[in-house]
């Protein structure tokens, strides 16, 4: 029997949980969005590996929904023995769907280890592993922090989509042009997956601040400026955030978006909010 799906073809990241009361607002919001039958779900990855086993473990909890659920995996420090064992676990725990990324060095770390990019990544699942998993990769409508242009970086991401990706996810942004502008170009140079937008809600402006500066992700000024004038009002953060983002998510499924894949940081509320009011 197939599951029915949400018509606009939603999807939702959360992270692994350290603690119980973690775990248990985990749950909370994966019961609350597997409500809306979402594509699938997806679960992040410590840099260098550090969260494999919570990875995991989260994993399980939220696969409990019975909705696909990819874990996220990163090569950058780790040796291909390692990887291939990961593989052949989530294998043998029935797990057919992942998002492969390269992943940023922690700092302490002394090896790079056997596989630089994510593209060589990928061409080792596929190697390892044929057809068995879905794999999605990361994308960057305002290009990746430490790529040069956004030239090059289209180039990178064509050449990882070529290595055997099924389709790919990006990295959130607040400019609709800058998504249908990477599209366009991803197109050109053979790219015909599926591209699904990142979305993440606004909900606390001095983190999102900080997190938009390290990845990378564009905050336009005159959103930024709004926010800066609520101060710690929440309330009013997250009343602006839901009307700017939802304007933003029907923007893009007008141009046409494959799907919206959202950053939930393990709260289905404000990703509800946005969800609820978009139409088909
Ligand atoms: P790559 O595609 O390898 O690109 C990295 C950089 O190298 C880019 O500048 C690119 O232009 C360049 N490049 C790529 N290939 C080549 C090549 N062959 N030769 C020369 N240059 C090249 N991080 C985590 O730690 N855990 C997570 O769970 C996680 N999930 C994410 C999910 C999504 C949807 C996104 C968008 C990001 C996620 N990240 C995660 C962040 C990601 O790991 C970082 O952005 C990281 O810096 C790049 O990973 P990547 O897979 O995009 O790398």
């Amino acid at each position: 029997m197939t599951r029915s799906q949400h018509p606009l073809g939603v999807s939702f990241e959360f992270f692994p949980p350290g603690t119980a009361v973690g775990r248990d607002r985990l749950v909370q919001a994966r019961d609350a969005l597997a409500a809306r039958q979402p594509r699938f779900f997806s679960v992040t990855y410590g840099a260098g590996g550090s969260t494999q086993q919570r990875t995991r473990e989260a994993v399980g909890v939220v696969g409990e929904s019975g909705i696909t659920t990819a874990p996220h995996l990163s090569c950058i420090g780790s040796e291909k023995a390692q990887l291939r064992d990961l593989l052949a676990q989530y294998r043998e725990e029935g797990i057919d769907s992942l998002v492969a990324l390269r992943g940023d060095m922690p700092s302490g770390m002394a090896s790079i280890g056997e596989l630089r990019y994510a593209n060589e990544l990928v061409a080792f699942i596929r190697e390892e592993t044929g057809d068995h998993f879905e794999i999605a990769v990361a994308a960057y409508p305002e290009s990746h922090p430490q790529a040069p242009n956004l030239d090059r970086d289209v180039e990178n991401f064509a050449r990882k989509m070529h290595a055997g990706a099924d389709m790919a996810i990006t990295q959130y942004f607040f400019t609709a042009e800058a998504y249908f502008h990477f599209v366009d170009k991803a197109r050109a140079l053979g790219v015909d997956k599926p591209i699904i937008p990142g979305i993440m809600p606004i909900v606390n402006y001095t983190k999102l601040a900080r997190f938009s500066d390290a990845c990378g992700a564009e905050i336009p000024r005159w959103i930024r400026k709004q926010l800066e004038s609520y101060g710690d009002d929440s309330e009013a953060i997250g009343e602006f955030g839901t009307e700017v983002v939802t304007r933003l998510c029907q923007q893009l499924l007008d141009g046409g978006a494959p799907g919206l894949h959202f950053y939930t940081l393990n709260q289905s509320a404000p990703v509800l909010k946005i969800v609820d009011n978009l139409k088909a």
